[in-house]
């Protein structure tokens, strides 16, 4: 069994508690190809954007514009599930590319769901 190192956050049992992986603040983080504009109704496809004839969703206050933030129970929700793109749905949890979206991230989500507490 791989041992965690100390340094690394823990994965969660459920994205929803997490988050971290649809937080960035880079316009061109989640790429939408042609196939997941074609899968999304007009409502997610208002929240995607193009940069050249290249298409991403857009980023709004430091994360997918898709995402939700629960306060009150403390969760991350898409807002697009059924029809997320491609690159969200390889994500794996526990996968390597998880892990490392958790290192760098983890206090993300966190940081952001304070900030709306606060008000
Ligand atoms: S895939 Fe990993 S980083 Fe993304 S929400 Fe789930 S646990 Fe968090
Ligand atoms: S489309 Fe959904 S799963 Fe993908 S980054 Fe945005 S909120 Fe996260």
């Amino acid at each position: 069994m791989r041992r965690r190192k100390d340094d690394e956050p823990p994965v969660p049992e459920d994205c929803t508690t997490c988050g971290a992986c649809c937080f960035s603040t880079l316009p061109e983080y989640i790429r939408v190809f042609g196939i997941d504009h074609e899968r999304m109704d007009d409502t997610a496809q208002a929240l995607t954007h193009f940069v050249g004839n290249r298409c991403f969703m857009k980023i709004e206050d430091g994360h997918c514009a898709a995402l939700r933030l629960d306060p009150v129970e403390g969760r991350f929700l898409c807002s697009i599930y059924a029809m997320r793109p491609d690159c969200c749905r390889a994500l794996d949890r526990g996968s390597g590319a998880c892990r490392g979206e958790l290192h760098e991230k983890r206090e993300r989500p966190l940081i952001a769901l304070e900030r709306l507490r606060r008000g």
